[in-house]
């Protein structure tokens, strides 16, 4: 079973409040792995994910959780190349959804036409949002997927 040796090969006695007191906004994407696209180690960072790294009202939710109760100051959001919702036809998948569904979702998928702007999109909610307290240290990257790997600053 992968997850026991995963289990057991990983230190358990971290503390709470991550060492680098840093939240890291990124895709769900299965080929990003966030910590190890910035150096980073279990404990350092949080992870908040969702589909396209967007900043939704859960995602402000978690931020404030993060700096208010477990003393993180930095944010780093993440888009990447080759999302899924990079183009994506929203009209017509809400479309597809809702005939499936019998139900219009009260929720967008949330696509966009560039990650770059995107991501600067997400930045800036960050930046202008009254329930983040710390403000100062909020950036932005895209990670390549490919062949080229790497993050690089976009905000
Ligand atoms: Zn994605």
């Amino acid at each position: 079973m992968p997850f026991t040796r995963w289990a057991k090969d990983e230190p358990q006695e971290l503390p709470r409040v991550p060492a680098r007191r840093t939240a890291i906004v990124t895709c769900m994407d299965a080929r990003i792995d966030p910590l190890a696209a910035l150096g980073m180690h279990l404990g350092d960072a949080h992870v908040i994910r969702n589909a396209g790294a967007l900043v939704t009202d859960d995602t402000i939710r978690s931020l404030a959780i993060s700096q208010r109760m477990l003393d993180t100051r930095a944010v780093v959001i993440i888009g990447h190349t080759d999302c899924g919702l990079e183009g994506l036809d929203e009209g017509a998948a809400v479309e597809a959804i809702a005939a499936e569904a019998g139900t219009v979702p009260p929720w967008r998928p949330g696509s966009f036409a560039s990650v770059e702007d995107q991501v600067r999109a997400s930045v800036e909610a960050v930046r202008s949002s009254p329930f983040i307290p710390h403000r100062d240290d909020v950036t932005g990257f895209v990670h390549d997927v490919g062949v080229a790997g790497g993050v690089r600053p976009v905000a």
